[in-house]
């Protein structure tokens, strides 16, 4: 059989794209999201056999050997500061479209893959606790591997991008709380001052990157929120400083986090002042594995699917991390970049064009009819 035969529905991937944009709900409250899905699986003869308040998880079960898997998220981000309207501004009713085409295509097609296909509709990626859950949830028992397809403004419409090795940020949240003593500001002698021991750790928390850790090795420190004080002329006694650390590599997320208490020991002691570290986990990098990463761009190039040469490692945070830390997988970015200067992904104004969607179903179909060569 010619795999090439098999095409993705790009009328349904319209219609589908549509829909699930007026859908788009926050995170671990995409009910209506997750309804659309299992109605519209139900609609091709696929009842998934985990569904979730939000989510939900199944097998096409061929009898085969080995069971692929892939991997949508389902939520949107706010388009209003007040949070009363959502879109999905990181695309994710494209990744949900795609990953449906290709189940309706494989539906569609008499002859079946040579691997067993799960589908994981995950929710809550923005917040990055919706794959956790899907897995405390048994959604990759028995998989061999699995893949993520994501819409990437930077590269052209339709085009693949697969990227071996580092390919997404691991990403943590930094809270600080500067304790010292208020004073008169003509004063500061009399106190403790946090306002400038915060701007003492500021700058210096950039030495750790520049200084500390291997410069070959990516890190990045960045302070989105401080708050603290109340008057010109008062000092006050407290100070909270937010942040987040990214890394690919786990020493460079040692040396940061090591960094960060031995720089907080110093500043105390310069400035009499008390500082609190609270380091949180977020996402950890996603790794995407080389040898599954050149067995796609394989298949994309015997089917004819165009891609780019792409090499671009982000420091964003994504949650499918946590499913490549316990099987391997790859991540793929489609282009979506129209007209050369396509608003960036989270902006307001993105959006993704059809062919894109149609592109990463395809890439799915081909990959899910080919899949059984890598395992030999
Ligand atoms: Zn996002
Ligand atoms: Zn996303």
């Amino acid at each position: 059989m010619d795999v090439k035969r098999i095409q993705p529905d790009a009328g349904l991937a319209e219609r589908l794209m549509n829909d699930l944009a007026l859908l788009a709900e926050p995170s671990f409250k995409e009910y209506k999201t997750t309804e659309y899905i299992v109605a519209f699986l139900k609609k091709t003869g696929i009842t998934p056999s985990h569904i979730f308040e939000t989510g939900c998880y199944g097998t096409l079960d061929f009898g085969a050997e080995k069971t692929v898997a892939f991997r949508s998220d389902i939520d949107a981000l706010p388009a209003n500061p007040d949070k009363t309207e959502y879109k999905h501004l990181c695309g994710h009713h494209h990744n949900m479209t795609a990953l449906l085409l290709l189940l309706e295509a494989v539906q569609r097609s008499e002859v079946k893959p040579k691997v067993n296909i799960r589908y994981i509709f995950q929710p809550a990626e923005e917040i990055v606790s919706g794959a956790k859950f899907m897995i405390e949830k048994g959604c990759l028992d028995g998989v061999d591997c699995i893949f993520a397809a994501h819409a990437e403004n930077e590269i052209p419409m339709g085009k693949l991008g697969v990227k071996s090795g580092p390919c997404m940020a691991g990403s943590h949240h930094i809270a600080l709380t500067f304790t010292g003593k208020a004073t008169h500001a003509a004063m500061p002698h009399l106190g403790n001052d946090v306002i400038t021991a915060a701007a003492d750790y500021i700058t210096k928390a950039q030495m750790i990157v520049s200084r500390l850790k291997d410069p070959i090795l990516p890190g990045l420190i960045s302070f989105g929120s401080i708050h603290g004080g109340s008057a010109d002329n008062i000092i006050p006694d407290k100070l909270e400083l937010k942040g987040t650390f990214r890394y690919f590599h786990s020493e460079v997320k040692d040396t940061i986090e090591k960094g960060m208490e031995s720089l907080a020991s110093g500043i105390e002691e310069l400035y009499g002042v008390k500082i609190e570290i609270d380091i949180k986990d977020g996402t950890h990098p996603v790794m995407n594995d080389p040898a599954l990463a050149a067995f796609i761009c394989d298949i994309a190039d015997e089917n004819s699917l165009p891609r780019v040469p792409f090499d671009k490692a982000s420091l964003g945070g994504e949650d499918f991390s946590e499913y490549v830390r316990l099987v391997k997988g790859v991540f793929v970015w489609t282009g979506a970049n129209e007209h050369g200067n396509h608003p960036p992904l989270h902006s307001g104004d993105f959006y993704v064009p059809t062919p894109t969607v149609v592109a990463s179903a395809d890439m799915w179909i081909k990959l899910a009819y080919s899949i059984d060569r890598y395992f030999g």
